[in-house]
């Protein structure tokens, strides 16, 4: 489909060496006598990200009780840009706080008028989106709107990205959102493998909750069941599922239930208050609980934002250990942690890029350093590991 632009022209100028307060910027001042980060210059020259609008890797269809959802129409490896696209509905901070207040003429009439500015096509688009908060507001754009639209940052508030907005939500996403304030578009990202034919999903709450509370808070804000791969494991989602004969179980097979999820999930839950940007344990306490909470992740298949935190806060305790190789290997996972997420083009991506200043120590100890098969042990704080001398 054509990718119309918006009319009004009213764009601001792109800086794209702007540095601003993010969780790499505040990475760089990990050593506070460093000099000022210098952006490689390798990774601007290549932040142009190649169109998905010549090779799309999804489509638009119409999945059975889903209704229309972006599906895979080749393999997908995560970190790959899904898509990237201007939102062409925003409302800034002060007309969202309006929203929340109930105040709707000023935020409708400012919705209005971007509307009204769109291209013909993109007007059809928007009114064709679903609007499950009808009932809830006094304009169908207000309810369309909030519906579709995705939280961008704390300075430019809330989008409505046409193919974004096509994107169903999971407990268990596939993708994540990232929004670039320097080239202002509202990016997909992979983060697990996507097989040709599978929806591509994200999570449109905090996932880190127990089932009952995820449903209860998708039902209120968007007024839908989910019907996810974890929530199926609900006891009411499992009326329709085959009965198991008594005694029939087979040996090794013990399914998986969703208070065995709620388990893991409150063990992470546990676990949150020390596994931010900072926490108040001992370094190497401070490292088991981060260690223990990024397999959490794992074993809940889930991925984005909450693991660069937990990482980067491994990278500020070894800094204060002054333990330069451990720091080294923590940051190189927070670049790979915001480069799967948010792309080359992204200032977090650049700014937290191995090759700064501050940065360097990553290349001093190699792994073949430290005792064969020993790796992740020693990273996580085990001082029994033997590290050979360099
Ligand atoms: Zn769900």
């Amino acid at each position: 489909m054509g990718r119309a632009k918006k009319s009004s022209g009213s764009r601001k100028p792109k800086h794209h060496n702007k540095p601003k307060p993010s969780v790499a910027a505040a990475s760089t001042s990990l050593d506070s006598d460093s000099p000022e980060p210098q952006i490689p210059s390798l990774l601007n020259e290549n932040a142009d990200i190649p169109s998905t609008e010549t090779t799309p890797l999804f489509s638009v269809s119409h999945l059975p009780q889903k209704g229309l959802a972006l599906v895979a129409t080749s393999p997908i490896p995560a970190g790959t840009r899904i898509l990237s696209e201007e939102p062409v509905l925003t409302l800034p901070p002060k007309y969202t706080a309006l929203l929340a207040a109930g105040t709707y003429k000023p935020v409708l009439k400012a919705l209005t008028e971007q509307y009204n500015d769109l291209a013909p096509e993109q007007r059809e688009q928007v009114l064709l989106l679903s609007n499950p908060l009808a009932n809830d507001f006094p304009h169908s754009l207000l309810g369309t709107f909030v519906s579709n639209a995705r939280e961008l940052d704390e300075v430019s508030g809330m989008g409505l990205a046409l193919n974004v907005a096509r994107v169903n939500h999971s407990c268990v996403p596939n993708a994540v959102t990232h929004w670039n304030r320097e080239t202002e578009c509202l990016n997909l990202h992979a983060v697990r493998d996507i097989e040709v034919g599978e929806e591509v999903t994200l999570g449109y709450i905090m996932l880190v909750k127990s089932g009952v509370e995820r449903r209860r808070e998708l039902r209120e804000r968007w007024r839908f069941d989910c019907k996810c791969e974890a929530c199926m494991l609900a006891p009411e989602n499992q009326e329709d599922e085959e009965m198991e004969v008594d005694g029939e179980k087979e040996e090794g097979e013990k399914k998986v239930t969703e208070a065995d999820r709620d388990k893991l999930i409150s063990s992470l839950l546990a676990l949150h208050p020390h596994i931010q940007h900072r926490d108040t344990l001992p370094y190497k306490v401070s490292l088991r609980c981060r260690e223990k909470a990024l397999k959490l992740f794992q074993q809940l298949h889930i991925a984005g934002q909450e693991i660069t935190t937990c990482l980067f806060g491994a990278a500020m305790k070894a800094t204060e250990a002054k333990d330069e190789a451990r720091k080294g290997f923590f940051l190189q996972m927070v670049y790979e942690n915001i480069l799967m997420t948010e792309g080359l083009d992204s200032l977090e991506t650049v700014l937290s890029a191995p090759g700064l200043p501050g940065y360097m120590e990553v290349q001093d100890l190699g792994k073949e350093s430290i005792e064969e098969g020993k790796f992740e042990d020693w990273l996580w704080g085990d001082d029994r590991v033997a590290v050979a001398s360099a």
